[in-house]
């Protein structure tokens, strides 16, 4: 009974049962998947996010799975150095830039949270179906498992829903929001086994979404055969809208076109992109920021909360630092009401800006700039183009909205 119910077991509900955990505030997590398996591919967790799981005990578990990312590198279409900054610690800061697979991420979280809060904390097969509260608690309503027939109830302190972009809270508080936003762009994504390439530590952006965009980074380290598992995502123009599964298949031939002509001294990546181990396809969305998050004892988090296209590198990384304003807001309160409200004052402007910067200017504004400007031709010199300072312009300005620069850091 006074346990904070956390509603799914995903990046940003493991992170806070671990915070709260740590924090000696008694919860349970409930997920909807009969067991939860490491599904997903790339993800980025930027000195913001690994400085939280740093505080949670998770950075060597973490760096024993991830690659610890050693810089940002942009190209056109035709494999022209546009610019590169360095990531992480060695762009000075003091935590690093990890990049890793979902899953891994997931089952670091997930070991953690079991070793340290018991396996009874965390029960799946269940799917919440909704929420009510009332001046005691509140009371969450579960089926096992999507469309199951068995119901039950569990009463807790407060809800948290850390449901995921197709949240049953939040379309519970918001019945008339609608699908999720659909940007224009559809992404196919994969993984393929590959030498390292570049520093071995590479992020990659190259091209522009109305021919092809795509971004590349290892997230595993390298194997005893010398190869890397390394991350990809083709991000194209496409007016079709179909709606978001994580793990719907995709097909190499709808999009492998875009980029025939792409033979790089560095990467041959039609050859890369066939060498997939398999591909998934989704359609790049997110939700119009919301007026709330917070109703007396139930609140939402992560993507439940603020949806967001991921140009950014910063959907796992925000439902991280949630879950720290929330636990801080909660030992700071002592009760949840006000807890909870305190939380959404201090995360919710915050993010809008994120989601709403991430459609306009996330750090891919770069690739835009200079598509634009060279018409979509090879360039002579870069600096004739665009010059440095409005390329780390770009990059910095980016930087202070999802709180990540190097002052905001060292605050
Ligand atoms: C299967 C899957 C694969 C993903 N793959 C990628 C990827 O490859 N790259 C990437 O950048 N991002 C991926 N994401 C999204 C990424 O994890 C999130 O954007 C980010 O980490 C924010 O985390 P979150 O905890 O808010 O949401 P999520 O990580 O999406 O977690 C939500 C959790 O809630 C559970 N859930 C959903 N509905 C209910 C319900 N009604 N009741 C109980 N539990 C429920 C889900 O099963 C999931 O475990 C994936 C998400 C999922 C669920």
């Amino acid at each position: 009974m006074d346990d904070i119910i956390i509603v799914g077991g995903g990046i940003g509900g493991l992170t806070l049962g671990l915070a709260l955990h740590a924090a000696a505030l008694p919860c349970r997590i409930f997920e909807s998947a009969a067991e939860i398996r490491p599904v997903g591919v790339g993800i980025n967790l930027l000195p913001h996010a690994t400085r939280e799981l740093a505080t949670l005990g998770l950075e060597p578990a973490l760096a024993r799975v991830a690659i610890e990312t050693s810089d940002a590198t942009f190209f056109n279409r035709f494999g022209q150095l546009i610019y590169q900054e360095p990531l992480g610690r060695a762009a000075g800061y003091a935590q690093p830039q990890f990049s890793i697979h979902r899953g891994d991420l997931q089952m670091a979280l997930l070991d953690a949270f079991r070793a340290r809060a018991g396996n009874n904390r965390l029960v799946t097969n269940h799917h919440c179906i909704g929420v009510e509260q009332d001046a005691s608690g509140v009371s969450v309503h579960f089926s096992d498992g999507p469309g199951g027939a068995n119901r039950s109830t569990v009463r807790g302190h407060a809800a948290i829903a850390c449901d995921g972009i197709n949240s049953a809270i939040r379309k519970q508080h918001f019945p008339n929001e609608g699908e999720p936003r659909y940007s224009g762009i559809n992404m196919w994504r994969g993984v393929t086994r590959w030498k390292p390439m570049l520093s071995g530590a590479s992020m990659v952006r190259a091209g522009w979404m109305s021919h092809g965009k795509m971004v590349i980074y290892p997230i595993r380290p390298t194997g005893p055969d010398g190869l890397q598992l390394i991350n990809w995502v083709a991000e194209i123009e496409t007016p079709v809208y179909r709606k978001r599964d994580w793990n719907r298949p995709g097909a190499i031939d709808d999009f492998i076109g875009a980029f025939a002509g792409w033979h790089f001294d560095w990467l041959d990546v039609p050859a890369f992109i066939r060498a997939a181990d398999s591909v998934l396809e989704f359609p790049m969305v997110d939700q119009d920021p919301l007026p709330r998050w917070s109703f007396d004892r139930v609140t939402l988090l992560g993507d439940a909360a603020h949806p967001m296209v991921p140009r950014g590198s910063n959907g796992a990384g925000q439902a991280i630092l949630d879950a720290r304003a929330l636990t801080s807001a909660l030992l700071d309160t002592g009760e949840p009401i006000a807890a909870l409200a305190a939380y959404e004052k201090q995360r919710l402007e915050a993010t809008t800006r994120i989601v709403l910067t991430n459609r306009t200017n996330p750090p891919d504004a770069i690739l835009r700039e200079v598509f634009e400007r060279t018409r979509d031709r090879p360039f002579g010199a870069i600096a004739d183009v665009i010059s440095h300072e409005e390329l780390v312009a770009l990059s910095e300005g980016y930087k202070r909205i999802a709180g990540y620069s190097r002052d905001a850091l060292r605050g």
